[in-house]
């Protein structure tokens, strides 16, 4: 594998960086901060992504009480929940079920609409310990937001891993496809996801397409972005970059953990309320009625 090919290509422009806050509750297990959404950034900048959670790292105390989300909707859109630390359990209205560790990705489509719960595992629950996610949204074109839910469950194993140029950088291809190596994510629009590890010192050249969005998430560690005038970037935090140019650039100034998402654009309205992206007022009203009456189906 060769990143450098990508060297002649421009560079993405850097249009925004952000800085995770203090965290905040989701349910009574998950302290999140925002790395980035579209109400806070534009949906347009981070199209086809919607937003993302940075959950911990948090130690939890060893319990009998399993903690988390219980029952909530979705529509509209996906989850994808990368686990660190930790085990996640999900199970939601349309059978889908599963249980995941450090390494393991599950990736939800909410679609027509979906009930789900998402819950430390039992294991988990009794033994405590540390607690590392992120939870990422990634839209859905209009002609997608009425398919049936669906459920993949990505193991550790199943995510094929390549190296990088730069001394130990490696990158985990989770969804579309870096140096002819593909991610085993099933996506309705070109989407890549890939988990960086860039040991201090390191430096890496990634070829992101022209017309994609791109945003790279770091999560721990401490990393400088582009050419000429890098700028500094202490995670949690993110950085957003311009569609146009066909490479990003990053050096590890200290050992550092990523997650770059880049992909094509989405270019419609976003109508969204809670758990619930559409194109309009009027889905949005649709869909609440829908999950009110049980029509988007109930755990069991
Ligand atoms: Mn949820």
């Amino acid at each position: 594998m060769s990143a450098t090919r990508a060297e002649a290509t421009a560079e993405k422009r850097l249009v925004g960086v952000h800085a995770g806050g203090e965290p905040h509750w989701v349910g009574d297990g998950f302290p999140v901060r925002s790395l980035f959404s579209f109400g806070a950034q534009g949906g347009a900048a981070t199209s086809p992504f919607l937003l993302l959670d940075y959950g911990g790292p948090v130690e939890i105390a060893p319990s009998e009480t399993v903690r988390g989300v219980g029952e909530h909707p979705h529509k509209g859109f996906e989850t994808v929940t990368v686990v660190y630390r930790g085990e996640l359990a999900h199970r939601d209205s349309s059978g889908g079920e599963g249980v995941i560790g450090p390494g393991d990705v599950q990736w939800m489509t909410a679609a027509s609409g979906v009930v789900h719960e998402e819950m430390y595992s039992r294991e988990f629950t009794r033994r405590g310990g540390t607690l590392e996610f992120l939870q990422l949204w990634v839209n859905l074109p209009a002609r997608d937001k009425s398919a049936p839910a669906g459920y993949q469950t990505l193991l550790r194993a199943d995510i094929p891993t390549v190296a990088l140029d730069g001394v130990g950088a490696s990158a985990r291809v989770i969804a579309g496809e870096l140096a002819g190596v593909r991610g085993p994510a099933r996506t309705f629009t070109p989407v890549n996801l890939w988990d960086l590890r860039l040991p201090a010192g390191s430096r890496v050249t990634l070829p992101v397409s022209k017309g994609h969005n791109a945003i790279l998430v770091l999560t721990n560690g401490q990393v400088r972005l582009g050419e000429g005038k890098p700028e500094a970037l202490r995670g949690p935090s993110s950085a957003i970059f311009s569609p146009e140019g066909g490479a990003v650039t990053v050096e590890a100034t200290e050992d550092a953990s990523l997650l770059l998402l880049s992909g094509e654009p989405i270019d419609e309205p976003i109508a969204a309320y809670g758990p619930f992206v559409m194109n309009t007022k009027e889905e949005i009203t649709e869909a609440l009625t829908e999950y009110r009456t049980g029509r988007m189906g109930r755990l069991n």
